[in-house]
């Protein structure tokens, strides 16, 4: 078989999976495995068969292009039967990672070595998934509940160092791995140590407080809110402690096929591609190379400044950060260093490695400094007057061929550009707050930007870890833009009867990781409303406004920051306030509206058909490549539920002519306001999909 090499040394076989880049478990690796069990088993010159890995690693699981298809045979199930079957020791080689069917194959395996640094895990959950090739049932057995839960509900990867403490791993190789596998095996052959005895292993399961499992659930009740999968794989791994290995095999095959068919795998699956998607960028010439980035400067040591700089430094890249006065840089500095120290206090960070990544940070207060550098990042106010001389400053110091990046959240990018003789070299670069956590970052590329920017730029997001999406230059670009749509269209049930704790139950019951309100609490109203105040010269006569955010603001209520906004503050815990009720209702009479209830379904239908709306828009317009990577922004940077597969991937699924139908509804009860997008219309007359 093309993806198995069979081959013997003496008198024990190996099967080395070729499958690159990662040995996914592709038809041809399980026709190829079959093929070398039975092999091995018919052979009498046989006494024992390895499974290794040829390449970077064992097996990193399934291949994605099944997800979603009917399992052709061989299946995963069909290779673990003939394992379970198989009289000879079969012993699994494993190096960089078996994850997934992969861990599951090498579980099948009688025994199993492992190389050091390799990783071994069950990220399944992930895609709103769970094990479903008997992994639950071997972490049960062989490493206990507590281990059982965490690797299985978290997704997240266990070093082998320490499975192998957990009796997961039954070797470390401390030479080569197959000159180590090859000895294991001859040793277990020479012994006559077949499988291991699984009802053993079984006996202390029934022992199992069930508490361990209740409290389980409460710790992770927040955090699972909603989905479906963990859920499962804690119910799974509980009823297992009291049915045999067989039976609990087929519990685990039942649960997992339930999550299979779930929406919530859809969706989630559909975010997997869907952010491999946005990495690329449409007419982009193949010959363009990402220029390397080694070392960085960030204008403006604030909030989002000290952030960058971080996200920078932790990717390894030099940073120069910048700010007007040796006394405003020294706080951003300050920030970063109390950043790492929470980090260090937390474990999550040694103080060796904080040490070497603020090591990475420089401070200044001269431009003069930043004329080396690849790369630069502007993050002073969001006042064009102040970024137009920034860039002018820029474009003095910095060498030829620099990117100049802007992290604005709302100024046109090719304004910016027109203060520097370089517009080519310019760039939004609008990363999410805090800057060193938030996974994504809307790259915004301006009229003249190069496309060896935009290459580099994208290129440089991975390296942050970032998750980049390519946006056009309109206002509010592809995120702030939505959010200012279906903000709008919130406002406006408040001013019919809705009150904001009631938008904020309803979207956070539909799986917004906060409400609307409570997060413009958090991130400040008054910044809000002085882009508001900027706006208002553009606002159309007769054009809907609600003017109930302009009515708190002017009572000094900013937000959490003040202790009032939309809510009471005490500390960060927000209490409805029958101050903003009263405000609220004033607001509406003067109005001339009468309030009356809002059904949480409509309030709900409003705002979600107002985002696909604006989202439609914004697609049709070309400022989003693709749907697709409207949904990424709004899953990593808006709190959209991921288990949803964000607006426009949700919006498919319940149907984009019943969306049109109630926009055009919207519209004869409302006003123009909601005018339908001409991409919705003919979307839902025509395939009922986005335009590809
Ligand atoms: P901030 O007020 O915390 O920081 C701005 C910093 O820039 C201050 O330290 C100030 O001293 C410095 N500065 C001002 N003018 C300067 C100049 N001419 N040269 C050098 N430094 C100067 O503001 P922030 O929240 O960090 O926002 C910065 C930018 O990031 C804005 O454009 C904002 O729209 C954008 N942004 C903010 C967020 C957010 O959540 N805060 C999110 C995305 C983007």
């Amino acid at each position: 078989m093309d993806n198995v090499t069979y081959a013997c040394q003496g008198e024990i076989a190996i099967a080395t999976i070729d499958n690159p880049p990662v040995n996914a478990l592709s038809l041809g690796v399980r026709a190829g495995l079959m093929d070398a069990i039975e092999r091995a088993g018919a052979d009498p010159g046989v006494k024992a068969l390895v499974i290794i890995g040829g390449g970077k690693t064992f097996v990193a699981g399934a291949d994605i292009n099944d997800f979603g298809k009917p399992y052709a045979e061989p299946s995963l199930y069909t290779i673990i039967d003939a394992l379970a079957a198989c009289a000879k020791p079969v012993v699994a080689a494993i190096h960089g990672m078996a994850l997934g069917g992969g861990l599951e194959l090498a579980l099948a395996c009688h025994w199993r070595i492992a190389a050091p640094g390799a990783k071994i895990g069950q990220p399944e959950v992930k895609l709103g998934l769970m094990p479903g090739g008997h992994g639950t049932q071997w972490w049960l057995r062989l490493a206990g509940p507590e281990a059982a839960l965490e690797v299985a509900t978290s997704g997240n990867p266990v070093g082998v160092e320490a499975a192998h403490k957990m009796g997961m791993v039954d070797k470390l190789a401390d030479g080569d791995l197959l000159a180590g596998a090859l000895e294991f095996a001859r040793q277990l052959a020479a012994e006559g140590r077949g499988k291991r005895d699984i009802d053993a292993l079984s006996a202390g399961l029934k022992n199992v407080d069930s508490q361990l499992f209740a409290d389980f659930r409460k710790k992770n009740e927040r955090k699972w809110r909603g989905l479906l999968a963990p859920q499962k794989i804690v119910d799974c791994l509980e009823a297992s402690c009291h049915l045999t290995f067989q039976q609990g095999a087929a519990l685990e095959k039942a649960a997992f096929q339930e999550c299979e068919r779930s929406p919530q795998s859809r969706a989630l699956i559909h975010l997997f591609f869907a952010e491999r998607e946005a990495a690329k960028v449409a007419g982009l010439s193949p010959t363009i190379k990402a220029a390397p980035v080694a070392s960085a400067g960030v204008i403006g040591a604030g909030t989002m400044g000290s952030g960058i700089a971080m996200a920078l430094a932790n990717a390894g890249i030099a940073v120069t950060l910048l700010d007007l006065s040796e006394a405003a840089v020294s706080r951003g500095m300050e920030a970063i260093r109390k950043n790492y120290a929470t980090s260090v206090a937390r474990g999550s960070l040694s103080p060796a490695a904080a040490d070497k990544t603020q090591a990475l940070i420089t401070a200044s207060s001269s431009y003069a400094d930043l004329a080396a550098a690849d790369l630069i990042i502007e993050a002073v106010f969001e006042d064009m007057a102040v970024k137009e001389e920034v860039f002018r400053q820029l474009d003095a110091v910095a060498k030829p061929g620099a990117i100049l990046g802007t992290n604005t959240s709302t100024l046109d990018i090719d304004r910016i550009a027109a203060a520097t003789a370089r517009p080519e070299s310019v760039i939004g670069m609008h990363f999410f707050s805090p800057a060193n956590v938030m996974k994504l970052l809307e790259i915004v590329r301006g009229a003249k930007t190069s496309d060896t920017v935009i290459a580099t730029t994208m290129a440089t997001a991975r390296k942050l870890g970032k998750i980049a999406v390519l946006a056009g230059n309109a206002e509010g670009f592809i995120g702030n833009r939505i959010l200012g749509a279906y903000g709008d269209q919130a406002d406006f049930l408040l001013d019919e009867g809705a009150l904001p704790w009631q938008i904020d139950r309803v979207l956070q019951d539909f799986g917004f990781a906060m409400g609307l309100y409570a997060m413009r609490d958090m991130a400040g109203l008054d910044v809000i409303w002085r882009i508001r105040q900027q706006q208002a010269a553009k606002r159309l006569p007769g054009e809907r406004y609600s003017p109930i955010a302009d009515r708190i603001c002017e009572q000094g209520w900013f937000g959490q920051k003040s202790g009032r906004g939309y809510y009471r503050y005490e500390g960060r815990a927000a209490t409805p306030d029958p101050e903003i009720e009263a405000l609220i209702e004033a607001a509406s009479a003067q109005l001339g509206i009468t309030r009356k209830p809002i059904a949480d379904e409509e309030a709900l239908m409003r705002i979600l058909c107002a985002m696909v709306n604006e989202g439609a828009r914004i697609l049709d317009e070309g400022v989003a490549q693709r749907a697709s990577d409207i949904d990424v922004v709004y899953a990593y940077g808006y709190g959209f539920p991921a288990y949803r597969g964000g607006p426009m991937f949700w919006a498919e699924q319940y149907g984009l002519d019943k969306i049109y139908e109630a926009v055009c509804a919207y519209q004869r009860a409302h006003g123009d306001w909601w005018r339908p997008s001409a991409l919705l219309a003919a979307a839902a007359k025509g395939k009922k999909r986005w335009p590809d």
